[in-house]
Order: structure tokens, then sequence, then C-alpha cells
């Protein structure tokens, strides 16, 4: 069995909101092993609605739909189905009175509109709503020559809709043997590296068709490994994810920092907490993020013990601070730059004591002979007592990512140095 999923509403198509539902609903269907062929996304317009759902229904096993319910003039997804099986709307009592007593609980009385939320199309089932005011259908369509088509119409409203779902929708389809096989996902989290290179180092587990599949994306330089693995049950698929997850940790070693949704810092703060290890930043071109993402961590104050912003153009806090100025006609990098991350580090945890210091610098332009033109790069600096750490880090591609990036590769300097035994 394989599904469609359909989300009306003008708002979706003219651009003002976006289509989650559909999302959220492929990967419910996913989890319980339905295949998603179509998503359609169409108008408040009645014509267009009849259309999708013949379409829909002759192609589809089952079709869910999202959104049109409501008891406003726009809302047709009830004429459209009546339409669609070519029966008559009849009113459902019992509905009508639940409708009733919700306005009668709120001191209201119930327009006369809302008696259409009452209204379904001849033989089909109404799906209860303790959520909201509109129950939603459930309607078999018959198929010559193909098994039954299964339609369920659910609110708009993202919490009325999940909850229908959950409650009444899955369950029907489980029950109607949908599926068979179980789909579940993981990710792995990389940091440190391009694309290309990760996919060389993992070799055949990105391959087509392994078992269970691996794909590799990419987001703000922080390469996400999304295994998807599919089994009968939920603990095949979880001991095949283990399996790939072994693999990808092998293979890409120390440039794993997390899984599911771990971000470095909350990477970073824990394993500076396990040790009792506190941090101080410095920060330049970064403006301050990785402070502000360290912060977004919980006990995060038990190891971030505050950080500086430096000024653009600003080398470090010294007395002698210089002013560079980034991308100057003629760009070569200010003497000594990849010791100014190291000083203006050294100088931070002078006057925010902490286990290390973490220094950002501001970005400047590097020519060399070997270039066709000058780059942009910044260097990251850790500093403790025993530690002297710095890198480069290139800024050239997307500006809109590079503070990000420069804020993972701070943040990923501190947890590459903890990785090391006995490091502080
Ligand atoms: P209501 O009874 O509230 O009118 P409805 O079933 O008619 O419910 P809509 O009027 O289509 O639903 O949408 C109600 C709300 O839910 C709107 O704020 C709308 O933006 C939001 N919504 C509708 N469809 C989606 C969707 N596919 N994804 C995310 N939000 C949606
Ligand atoms: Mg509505």
């Amino acid at each position: 069995m394989h599904a469609e999923i359909i989300a009306i509403g003008t708002e979706l198509t003219t651009g003002a909101k976006l289509d989650t539902n559909s999302q959220w609903l492929s990967q419910e269907l996913a989890s319980i092993g339905v295949p998603v062929r179509y998503h359609s996304t169409v108008a408040d317009d009645l014509g267009a609605n009849v259309d999708v759902f013949r379409i829909a229904a002759a192609r589809a096993d089952i079709v869910l739909i999202t959104g049109g319910l409501g008891p406003t003039l726009d809302d047709l997804t009830r004429e459209a189905l009546a339409a669609v099986v070519e029966r008559k709307l009849v009113l459902h009592e019992p509905s009508l009175e639940i409708i009733r007593g919700m306005f009668q609980r709120r001191g209201r009385v119930m327009p006369e509109r809302n008696v259409a939320q009452a209204m379904f199309p001849e033989g089909s089932e109404v799906i209860a709503n303790p959520r909201g005011t509109a129950p939603g259908i459930w309607l078999d369509v018959a198929r010559a020559g193909q098994p039954t088509c299964h339609i369920a119409a659910m609110p708009g409203v993202p919490s009325e809709m999940k909850g229908m779902y959950i409650d009444e929708v899955r369950p029907r389809l489980i029950a109607l043997g949908a599926g068979g096989t179980v789909i579940r996902q993981a990710r792995v989290n990389c940091f440190g590296l391009g694309e290309s290179a990760a996919e060389e180092m993992l070799g055949d587990v990105t391959a087509r068709n392994r078992d269970p599949e691996v794909g590799i994306t990419v987001h703000e330089a922080t390469i996400t490994l999304r295994i998807v693995a599919e089994a009968a049950t939920a603990d095949e698929c979880d001991a095949k994810i283990a399996d790939t997850k072994r693999l990808i940790r092998e293979r890409m070693g120390e440039y794993v920092y997390g899984e599911e949704d771990e971000e470095l810092e909350a990477v970073v703060a824990r394993m500076l907490v396990e040790r009792g290890l506190t941090l101080a930043t410095s920060e330049g071109a970064t403006g301050g993020l990785i402070a502000s993402r360290l912060t977004t961590v919980v006990d995060s104050e038990q190891c971030f013990a505050g950080g500086e912003v430096l000024a653009a153009g600003r080398m470090d806090w010294g007395r002698e601070s210089q002013r560079c100025s980034p991308l100057t006609p003629d760009p070569s990098p200010p003497p000594g730059a990849r010791g100014d991350s190291v000083r203006q580090a050294r100088s931070c945890r002078e006057r925010i004591p902490a286990t290390f210091c973490l220094a950002v610098t501001n970005v400047v332009a590097v020519s060399s002979s070997a270039l066709p033109e000058p780059i942009r790069v910044a260097f990251v600096g850790l500093v403790g007592d025993d530690v002297e750490l710095v890198q480069e880090v290139n800024l050239t591609g997307d500006p809109a990512i590079q503070r990000s990036r420069l804020a993972k590769a701070g943040l990923d300097l501190v947890r590459r140095h903890l990785l090391r035994p006995a490091s502080r």
C-alpha cells in the first residue's frame, strides 16, 4: 500500500504559510512502513479540490488530507469529497450536539455556519476531534479492478491534525495491514571535513541500495549521515542501525561528534562538565556566537566562565593592539596573525579565569603567490596552562554561513583537544 498526502489551503499555495503537515505525516507513514508517492497542495477552490481528490483516489491506496474542514465558506473538503464519490452530504446529529456543546461550555451560542461541520458524505465515518470543532472524515472509495482506496480528511491546524492522526487514523491504517514493515531513521553528525572527503572515508557505506541506506547532507559545515533502516520489526531496524553506526564511527573516527539533534556546543559543554573544566571565550569574527550557543546549553554555567566580543577590525585586547583592516587593497596578513589568536586568548584569560580560553580573531585577508586572489581567513586559538592550539579557518564560500562555520570550528577545536587523554 502506498499513500498520497494532500494539503489544502490558499495560504499554502500562495506561499504565505509553509506546509509542515505533509512533512510530518510523511515521516509518520514511513515509520509504519507506508511509502508516500505524492504530495499535492491545492488552493481553497472547489473545482481544484475535486480534481486533486479524484486523481489521488485513482493513484493511491491511502489518501491523507489536511485542512478545509473549518466552518467558513472557503472550507470545502466535505463538499469536494461528496462530489468525488457522488454522494449527498448528510447531517450527523451526534457531531452537531458535540459542536453545540463546545460552544455552550464557552458560554457562546453556536453560529449557524458551524452546522456545516456536522455534515458528512453519505456512507463516510466520523473521526472524533476532541481538540477542536471540526471532526474528521474517513471515506472508503471502491475502485474497479483495484483495491479500495481509504481517505482520511483531518483538520489543518497542526496540533489537531497530529492528535487525530495518532489517536484515530494510525490505528485504522495499522488495522488495514498497511505497510507491514517498519522504517526507522537515525542520524550521526560529523564536523571538520568536507562532504566529498567524508564520502571517500565512508566508502561503500553510502552505496546506493545498501541495507540500511546511508545518505549524506551538509548544513553549515556539519555533515549529517542519515541512516534509514527497513525491517519487519522495530527491534530488527534498531539492530541494523546499531551495526551501521558502529561502521560509521570506525571509518570517521574523531570527526563524529554526536547523534540526532545534538549540537557541538552541547557536546563540548558536556565534556567540560564531566571533567570539571571551564572555558572562557574571546570572539572577533564570530561576534559572540560561540558564547551565545554555549549559554543555550542547560547547566552551561557549570563550564562557561564568560566571554568577550572584539570590535570588528581589532586584533586583540592588549594595550599594544593594532587595528587591522579586513580586506585592505593590499591584503597581507598583519604580522603574526596566527599568534594573535593565542595572544588574544591569553589576554582574555587574565580577565576571565578559566581552564581554557577559546579565541576567534577577526577576519584577515591572506595573499600569497600560490593564490590567484587573497583569501579570507580567521584563526581560532585555544590556550590553557599546558595547551596552545591554533587553527586557520578558510572563510571562502557562502558568506551567510561563515559565522556559524567559524563558531563550530572553534567549538570543535575544544572538543578535539578534550578527546585527548588527560587533556587540561
Ligand atoms: P479550522 O477549523 O481551524 O478552519 P481547517 O481544517 O479548516 O481548520 P485550515 O483553515 O485549512 O484548517 O487551517 C487552519 C490553520 O492551520 C491555519 O492557521 C493554517 O495556516 C494551518 N494549516 C493548515 N494547513 C497546514 C499545513 N499543511 N501545514 C501547516 N499549517 C497548516
Ligand atoms: Mg479553515
